[in-house]
Order: C-alpha cells, then structure tokens, then sequence
C-alpha cells in the first residue's frame, strides 16, 4: 500500500511501524555507515563512532522535546517494564508513594512497586473496565508521598490524559505510548519513562527523562544496573547499550524534527484519531469505543462490534485489504487501532472509508 514497497498499513501496538524514510537511511548504512566498514550493529559501544551517535541521539531528543539542562536522558534496557520496578527501588524506599492506575500498564507498575516498598493506587479505573480517568474529586493525594505515578496513555484501552497533569510532589510517568506526540512541560515532572518500540524506534533502548533533583535522591548500595546515578554518571554506558535501538531512535528523532517537530506530530495524530472516531460515532451504535469521550487516545483507537462472529470476520476482511494488525489485546477484546507518529494520515482515511463500508454492509 506504501508504494514502492508494497508495505501495509500496520496498526501494530509495538513494535509497530517506523517511518520508511528512517528504514531506508538505516538500510544505506548497513554494510558500510559513512565510511568505518561496517554497520552500526557490528562496532564498538566504546568506539569514536558509536560515542557520536549516542551523543547526537541524545542532544537530538533533548532539542526535539525541549528538555531543560537540569534533566539527565539515559537510554536503558529492560524497557518500560523494568522501569517499573526500577523507579520503586530508587524512590520508594523512604516512605509511601501515590500510583493512579488507568488501565493495564499503570496497574503492572502498581503490582511492581508493591514488591518493592509501600506503594498505594489511589484511583483504579478497573471496576469500569479502565474505559475512563480520575476527575479532580477521586484523587487524594498522601502528603507524604515520595512521587505520585502515572501512565498517560494506556495503551491497551486506549485511555489518554489530555496534556500534563498538574499533580503534587514528584511525579513520575510512563509516556511509553505517546511521547513524541506532543509537547512536554518538564516543570511538571521528576522523571519521565518511555521503551523505544512504540514512538521512538525497534525494541532495546528504553528512554529516561530524569531531573538532577531525583538523581541526588538516589539511595547508596543500589545494584548498579538499577541505580539511576550509576547510570547517569556513566552517560549510559555503565555496561554495552541497546546501540541499535538507539541509533534508530536517533534517525527517528531528526525525522520528527524535519516533519515540523512534536506539535506538527500531535496535529497529525488529531487529524488521524478525529478520522476513527468520527466512524466509530457514526456508525450508529454498530462500533462503540471503549473509552469514555474525553478520555480518548490519540495513539490508540479501541472499539467493540455487536459480537464475536462480526468481530472475527471485520479483522479478516481488514487484514485482506491491507490493514495489519487491528486486532483488539486479549484484555479488551474487540478492535485496537495503534497509529502512532509515522503511521500515515492516508492510512486512516482509508481505515475510516473500509470502517463505514463494514458497517453498512453488516448493520
Ligand atoms: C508497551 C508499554 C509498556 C511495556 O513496555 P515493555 O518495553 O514491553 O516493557 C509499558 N507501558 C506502556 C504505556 C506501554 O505502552
């Protein structure tokens, strides 16, 4: 479909796709990148070369997202999940922390922290299914709270905070599933948490975003691979990096900025979202989204058939037709469609004309 590779629309969740431009700059440099005979997967994390890439990658991603000087970047591995565990280990140990859980990622932190230290959910979204958000009035805050954690875009419901929350103390979040697709206010957060595969590039490197202020909370006789200082002091090269991942995320990372930068990649992600829901909502009743209205994400669009059989046969029908991967995660059933920064507008177009056409023919 994305002509010339006879590429699909691939609405994976992660890894999903990248953009071709970024495929095809990683493609030309595979047997020789820029001269040193050999590709960046085969050289030395200790070399001139890789210390480039690296170091490009990272004042790239602080340029493209406006990352103050007092906020370390760390590219780590274990992705997502291990920085579950990992911030608890950091700053759980002197007292409580507050976790707001809005769907399957922010309860696998909560389950994670808990094996740590004291940590408390003071809003599950689980007794509705997680198909909404905390008002003001469901969130009391511990005044003592180490940090205040949350997921802004829940990935499997499709449940998203609009922009960044005002929330007190240290917060920390886990922006797997849609940094990059807007802008970020850093004033508002002590460390921010992101695995590549979703936004950024392959799976391997998973990003922190983490002021100096949390680094200097950082408790001694942590095990160095779980220490943030450690990981810091060393510019995340305590041990061998995820260089592939990373030099992805890099490519990735100037292609965002010659597209016009986060804010042209938050109106492409309206425009792509506003498509879906817009047939969702009109398809009277025949789709229904998971999430409630306003708490709609722009990266993943989740909604229901009337039942199984039409459910099973729309995923067939979509597959043949050149749409990959919409099939709903086995917690929500039901469809999912990722569409993250380099999936194309068409693509939605396109996905929102097959959606209209399923339902009359179905209805
Ligand atoms: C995908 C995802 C994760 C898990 O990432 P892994 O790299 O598989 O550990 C965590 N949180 C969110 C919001 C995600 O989308």
């Amino acid at each position: 479909m994305n002509e010339p590779y006879g590429r699909v629309y691939n609405f994976s969740a992660g890894p999903c796709t990248l953009p071709v431009e970024v495929l095809e700059e990683a493609r030309d440099g595979l047997m020789n990148y820029k001269g040193a005979g050999m590709s960046v997967m085969e050289m030395s994390h200790r070399g001139k070369v890789f210390e480039g890439i690296l170091d490009d990658t990272r004042n790239q991603l602080r340029k493209i997202l406006s990352v103050p000087e007092n906020f370390q970047i760390l590219f780590l591995q274990g992705g997502a999940s291990t920085q579950f565990s990992m911030v608890a280990m950091n700053f759980l140990c002197k007292g409580t922390a507050d976790y707001i859980t809005t769907g399957t990622w922010g309860a696998k932190g909560f389950e994670s922290a808990a094996l740590e230290g004291n940590a408390k959910e003071i809003f599950s979204g689980k007794s509705t299914n997680f198909d909404r958000l905390p008002c003001k009035d469901d969130l009391q805050f511990s005044p003592n709270a180490q940090y205040v954690y949350y997921t802004s875009n829940e990935t499997v419901q499709g449940v998203e905070f609009k922009g960044d929350q005002s929330f007190p103390g240290h917060v920390v979040c886990d922006m797997s599933s849609d940094i990059l697709s807007r802008p970020i206010d850093f004033n508002k957060y002590a460390l921010i948490h992101a695995g590549a595969q979703k936004n950024m590039g392959p799976a391997g490197a998973t990003v922190v975003i983490i002021s100096d202020d949390m680094i200097d909370r950082v408790p001694q006789g942590l095990s160095p691979m779980f220490d943030y200082r450690v990981q810091a002091q060393n510019g995340s090269m305590y041990n061998t990096p995820p260089c592939w991942s990373i030099y992805m995320c890099g490519l990735t990372y100037h292609w965002v900025e010659r597209q016009g930068g986060v804010t042209e990649m938050q109106k492409r992600a309206q425009k792509r979202s506003g498509l879906l829901y817009e047939a969702i909502d009109g398809s009277n009743g025949f789709y229904k989204g998971h999430s409630q209205k306003d708490c709609r994400s722009i990266m993943n669009v989740t909604f229901t058939l009337p039942n199984e059989d039409v459910t099973k046969t729309f995923v067939k029908e979509a597959e043949a037709a050149g749409f990959d991967g919409v099939k709903g995660h086995r917690a929500t059933g039901g469809i999912r469609a990722s569409i993250y920064n380099a999936f194309p507008v068409q693509g939605c177009v396109d996905f929102a004309t097959f959606m209209k056409e399923f339902a009359g023919r179905n209805y």
